[in-house]
């Protein structure tokens, strides 16, 4: 069934670390080994070996339509025969800048890089130069990238591998990232009581997508905000996967809270390597060449990138009910998973918002990092396979939310549901 993806894998191991170019492909989390793609269209994902899956990663988020959506791939073509890279600015970069700043709320300037890493990282230089302090505070569970600072305590891969201090990030580096539990307003209180104006930013996922799908609790998104206000510390949004996704302003729009800096990377790029940073003029005034904060990049701006992006934000923008369908077809899949493992007596939690979710097999609510990892994640990679065989392509591992394509359809899911049921069988 999978013989070309072996094949494959274990030529990759001999030129690549572990196979892979980034650590969570690698199936590290439920075992086995991970599958090859040769080309994906729609929902649907088509591998080396000629087997088809349901895809519930979507590229991690950036393919919100579908896979090949057709509009971007034309453009990428015609936009390549221009050239793919001049080092010069062009109107197109202007365009993409004032539809983000139009369809986000409270923001005047954008600055584009080339990943949610370079996103984040330049994110907390512009809040540490702003506020002229070091420290910041960030979630355990939540990612921010893999820049220094944010590799402590951190989600996705990091969790995955169960890694709890990366060689290579100094001690002197990490001493200023504090670290509070999701979802607890009075672990951020003390830590901000702890270091009076030391902190520059809070960095938060406003849902969490690396310790699977978490939602912020009611009023802790209220309580980080009145936090920041009342010690001068700015609130950076990471939207690098809720961004454009939950709704078409991100998070700042769906829960009507604003945030000082907000991240962007994923569907931005619409599967392109794109990143944004975003903010109020007076503090993204500080960037150079303006100001003294340096950020560059020979690649950032990319034609191709804008474009791909430009294409997918402006159909996401002339067509807000894209949410609305989006959810239902959220809302759809949950409950009908939450009823298969219901009617099977296993004891599990479904955490939805939109257009992202998870399965937690535990008894318990799952609201932060500790809980997700106290789940019977055992169960998950038998789950996980269990699915794969039959054509369900979810996140190999229990520390990642599930995303949803548009290009999904209620036959998609009900599929989806009736396979939840046959391997409830296999996996209990
Ligand atoms: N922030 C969040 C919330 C993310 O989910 C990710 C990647 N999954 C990043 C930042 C880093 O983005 P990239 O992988 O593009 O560097």
């Amino acid at each position: 069934m999978y013989n070309l993806s072996k094949t494959l894998f274990e030529r990759a191991q001999r030129v690549i670390p572990g196979g892979v170019n980034s650590p969570v492909r690698a199936f590290k989390g439920v075992g086995g080994t991970p599958i090859f793609m040769k080309s994906a269209k729609g929902a649907y994902l088509y591998d080396v070996d000629g087997n088809t899956y349901i895809d519930y990663i979507n590229s991690w988020g950036p393919m919100i339509l579908g896979h090949a959506y057709e509009p971007v791939v034309k453009k990428i073509q015609e936009y390549a025969t221009y050239s793919t890279s001049f080092g010069a600015p062009t109107e197109l970069e202007t365009k993409i800048a004032e539809l983000i700043v139009h369809m986000v709320p409270n923001i005047d300037q954008v600055r584009m890089v080339n990943s949610g890493t370079e996103a984040c990282m330049s994110a907390l230089r512009v809040a540490r130069g702003f506020t002229g302090r070091n420290k910041f505070i960030k979630f355990e569970g939540n990612y921010h990238g893999h820049a220094d600072a944010f590799l402590v305590s951190a989600g996705s891969g990091v969790a995955t591998l169960d890694i709890q201090s990366v060689p290579g990030v100094t001690q002197s580096v990490a001493a200023d990232t504090l670290t509070a539990p999701y979802n607890n307003l009075p672990a951020v209180e003390k830590l901000v009581a702890e270091f009076p104006d030391q902190i520059a930013a809070i960095i938060v996922e406003p849902v969490a997508g690396n310790m699977g799908c978490i939602l912020p609790q009611p009023g802790f998104l209220e309580g980080l905000r009145a936090v920041c206000d009342a010690n001068n510390i700015l609130l950076i949004f990471d939207e690098v996967m809720t961004g454009f996704r939950l709704a078409r302003g991100g998070a700042q729009e769906l829960f009507n809270i604003k945030a000082d800096l907000v991240t962007f990377g994923k569907i931005i790029g619409a599967g392109m390597p794109v990143g944004a940073f975003a903010g109020r003029r007076e503090i993204m005034q500080h960037v150079a060449p303006v100001g003294k904060i340096y950020q560059a990049g020979t690649l950032s701006g990319n034609p191709i990138a804008m474009i791909a992006g430009y294409t997918l934000l402006q159909t996401l923008d002339e067509n807000p009910d894209i949410y609305r369908q989006l959810a239902e077809k959220g809302a759809y899949l949950s409950g009908g998973i939450q009823s298969a493992l219901s009617a099977a007596g296993i004891v599990h939690q479904v955490n939805n918002l939109g257009s992202m979710l998870s399965v937690h097999f535990a008894e318990y609510p799952i609201i932060n990092f500790d809980a997700a990892s106290g789940a019977n994640n055992e169960l998950f990679k038998n789950f996980f396979h269990a699915m794969l065989e039959r054509g369900i392509y979810l996140p190999p591992s229990a520390f990642e939310s599930w995303f949803i394509s548009n290009a999904l359809t209620i036959e998609d899911m009900d599929k989806t549901i009736a396979t939840v049921k046959e391997v409830i069988a296999v996996i209990k």
